[in-house]
């Protein structure tokens, strides 16, 4: 049988990480070793790669086996990367890629004075307040101008959450951190004795780290951090006050961009382990870069494990991120929150990036008023632009959330914020919600949510290990992909709930589950390794399929179905990573349900595994009905 051989335009996030088209650090590259059970692999890998390939090694991610080397200095990164990869020990080999600030136009920071910061106050700034329910703060403390948001939260936790702001550094003199006791303090570490006190690797790291310097001394050369740290803070306290009130937050500043506002991701992979291990409870992303680096995902993906909410800047290219993704922002880890910029009226800011699937939500980003690096003896404020600037808001108020309950998760911050965020026509059809942020209407709602004890699994995935091999055999749908768990009370027996079936797979996707999802379950403090989890309960059915693939339409047939995706046979050729859409007819040829996929696994070039891509709530429930009299496939653990 001739095959017809089908290249699947949405898929070039796979071609990405071949091609080194994007800019790199000369000279170094990033290595993950396989979890191979035998301890003794990377020992022999970091021997052979320093004695054999002249290669040094400069960081170690040991939760993660990702290491990042120097290589030898006649080598190419191309080079050095084949010969690498040949290795059956190692799981991926990947240059060190560069990324960037998201500020948009360039050089678009503007200083305002003391005198126009009081008429902004007074002004556009309450509009922007009132409108998106900000600053939430202590009640009790001193007044602000938003009297009517406290006086609806009623009493917050003493918790204090933290905020890592990965970014340019901060100016920790700034006497809006320095009167609002913003800045985070490492209470293990001991200042100037030259020991890391806390054996955490970094000595003297007593307000974060600075990987441009390698030390523990903290500025911001560039402006940018300290510009969205003030954002941050903007979500819990007026910053504009003089004096300002006392910080709700702590801000944990680690500079990895350097004075042009460039950094690497070997740095940022750095920084994001450190805000993990270090306590930070939200992380905050105002940058990024076109190049798949699957190390950076790896650390994000330590991030959601960890639990930690985590806000990517969406870019400023004006582009759709569906098609041309920017990192970090697009990874498809569970708790990334894509943010767009959106303008004072409620419109998507000419610069922002968008896309339906993979941009999540609109937050201010336009000439936003906040601090900026001291002159002299002056602190002053700026006004800038960008998704840089409408990222920190989210993260400002995924740590105000957290002080209403601190045991929330990343991605149920997440959840929060999607469902109680503010439709606008203006982003209709053109991100994931459709809506702009609501801060008032978030932190409210975590204050009467009661919370998952648990969440779903996120098995990180390489991209080049995605092969057949892996898929098993049987039934095996998506399995390696995204394993999920049911939440108590919303589960298979009642048939009319849909929304359970698929929850996690909703969540893994980028869409929020209805809030009374996230409401419905309890969550506990330990982070028990992820066993017997189990998957979506998958049945054997016979049915008919039809695939658009490029706009040509194919049959086939499907095999076995659960609420997270089809395991189909057909006699085009599918490439994996590409996404299909499929019509797929019920067992008994009534009925037909229309969903986009993700091909996941390949065997023999006729049999594919798809896994679902943005699940309807009505294709959840006619999947269900299909099935409900049907006995599950045994599971596999
Ligand atoms: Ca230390």
């Amino acid at each position: 049988m001739i095959k017809k051989v089908f290249l699947i335009t949405l898929s070039v996030f796979l071609f990405s990480a071949y091609s080194y088209a994007q800019e790199y650090v000369p000279g170094e590259v990033i290595v993950k070793m396989r979890n191979t059970g035998d301890s003794g692999s990377t020992n022999r890998f970091h021997q052979k790669a320093q004695a054999e390939n002249g290669m040094e090694l400069k960081q170690a991610f040991s939760e993660m086996k990702v290491y990042h080397y120097k290589i030898n200095d006649q080598d190419s990164v191309e080079n050095a990367i084949s010969n690498l990869e040949l290795d059956p020990d190692v799981e991926f080999v990947e240059p060190n890629y560069i990324v960037h600030k998201a500020t948009a136009f360039d050089n678009n920071v503007e200083h305002v004075s003391p005198e126009r910061v009081a008429e902004m106050r007074n002004n556009e700034l309450r509009d922007e307040a009132e409108a998106i329910g900000y600053p939430i703060r202590n009640p009790g403390q001193n007044s602000g101008n938003n009297k009517g948001v406290n006086q609806k939260l009623g009493a917050l936790s003493t918790f204090v959450p933290v905020v890592a702001v990965i970014d340019t550094g901060l100016d920790i003199n700034h006497d809006v951190f320095v009167d609002s006791g913003a800045i985070w303090q490492n209470s293990g570490e001991i200042p100037g004795n030259g020991i890391d006190d806390d054996g955490n690797g970094y000595i003297d790291d007593v307000n974060g780290w600075n990987y441009i310097t390698n030390s523990g001394f903290m500025h911001d050369d560039e402006g940018h951090g300290t510009h969205v740290s003030g954002i941050v803070l903007k979500a819990g306290i007026d910053i504009f006050a003089d004096p300002v009130d006392p910080s709700p937050m702590k801000i944990m500043p680690l500079k990895f961009l350097d004075h042009t506002g460039s950094g690497s991701t070997s740095a940022a992979i750095a920084a994001i382990y450190y805000a993990v291990n270090n306590g930070a409870n939200v992380i905050n992303n105002s940058w990024g870069g076109s190049g798949y680096s699957e190390s950076l995902h790896a650390a994000i993906a330590y991030s959601y494990d960890n639990g930690v909410a985590f806000t990517a800047a969406a870019g400023n290219a004006g582009t759709n991120n569906d098609g041309a993704p920017l990192y970090p922002a697009s990874y498809d880890v569970p708790h990334i929150m894509s943010i767009a910029a959106t303008t004072a009226t409620d419109y998507l800011a000419s610069f922002s990036n968008f896309g339906k699937s993979t941009v999540d939500l609109g937050s201010p980003g336009l000439y936003i008023l906040s601090t900026w690096p001291c002159s002299g003896s002056s602190c002053g404020h700026s006004t800038s632009s960008g998704t840089s600037m409408a990222a920190p808001l989210v993260a400002g108020f995924a740590a105000m959330m957290l002080i209403e309950a601190p045991t929330m998760l990343g991605y149920q911050i997440k959840s929060i914020l999607f469902g109680e965020s503010d439709y606008v026509s203006a982003l209709d059809n053109k991100i994931l919600t459709d809506s702009r942020i609501n801060g008032a209407s978030s932190v409210a709602f975590s204050k009467t949510a009661a919370i998952d004890p648990d969440q779903p699994a996120y098995t990180f995935v390489p991209l080049r290990s995605l092969s057949s091999a892996d898929s098993g055999g049987g039934c095996g749908l998506v399995k390696r992909m995204y394993e999920s768990k049911q939440p108590p009370k919303i589960g298979r027996g009642g048939a009319k709930a849909p929304v359970g079936i698929s929850w996690s797979l909703l969540m893994v996707l980028g869409l929020f589950a209805a809030p009374f999802v996230v409401a419905s379950v309890m969550r506990t403090q330990s982070k028990e390794p992820q066993v017997n989890r189990r998957k979506h309960e998958r049945f054997s059915i016979e049915s008919s399929v039809s695939l658009n693939v490029n706009g040509e339409n194919v049959k086939g047939s499907v095999s076995c179905i659960s609420a997270g995706g089809v395991q189909l046979s057909t006699g085009a050729l599918l490439e994996k990573g590409g996404v299909v859409k499929m019509v797929i007819s019920s067992p008994d040829g009534s009925e037909q349900i229309e969903v986009a996929g993700q091909i996941v696994w390949e065997k023999d070039k006729e049999s594919y595994g798809v896994q679902f891509k943005n699940v309807q709530e009505a294709v959840s429930s006619q999947i269900n009905e299909w099935t409900e009299s049907l006995e599950p496939e045994a599971s596999e653990s």
